[in-house]
């Protein structure tokens, strides 16, 4: 098992409903550390870059609206395969699929207002971190 580094955010849905510090509290309680975190508010060019796997998509008109529609909170977490660990904090995409105890059965909306991102996978990861972070941001 290896130490990684994965990229969260707390989606708009989550921080209009003033639920930044209940998903922090779970992500911490899970034993993930922070390593640099702020709040954003991303304008298009921003979301449809973050976004781009999801272009063909029939819902990236939608989705990228909503990821501009109100701040975020992005967040670097650090762990034991914090990747695989994070996503399943999460749980599924779709709340209503989501297993109990995760941040999505928890506190998400719709399949869309989720209220959570995570990185896929440690490509993703490298990549989304660097995308919202330049180092000096991220603690030791
Ligand atoms: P995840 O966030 O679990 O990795 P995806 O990468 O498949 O899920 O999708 C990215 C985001 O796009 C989802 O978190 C959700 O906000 C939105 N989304 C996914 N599927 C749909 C859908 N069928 N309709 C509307 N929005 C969707
Ligand atoms: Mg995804």
């Amino acid at each position: 098992m290896a130490i990684e580094k994965t990229f969260s955010i707390i989606k708009p849905d989550a921080v209009e409903r003033g639920l930044i510090a209940e998903i922090l509290k779970m992500i911490t309680d899970s034993g993930l550390k922070i390593k640099g975190m702020k709040m954003i508010h991303m304008d298009r060019a921003k979301a449809e870059g973050f976004y781009a796997v999801h272009s063909e998509r029939p819902f990236f008109g939608e989705l990228v609206d909503y990821m501009i529609s109100g701040p975020v909170v992005v967040s670097c977490l650090e762990g034991e395969s914090a990747i695989e660990k994070y996503r399943a904090l999460m749980g599924a995409t779709n709340p209503a699929e989501a297993a109990e105890g995760t941040i999505r059965a928890a506190y998400g909306q719709d399949i869309q207002n989720n209220s959570c991102h995570g990185s896929d996978g440690p490509d993703t990861a490298k990549t989304e971190v660097a995308y919202f972070f330049n180092d000096n941001e991220l603690v030791g």
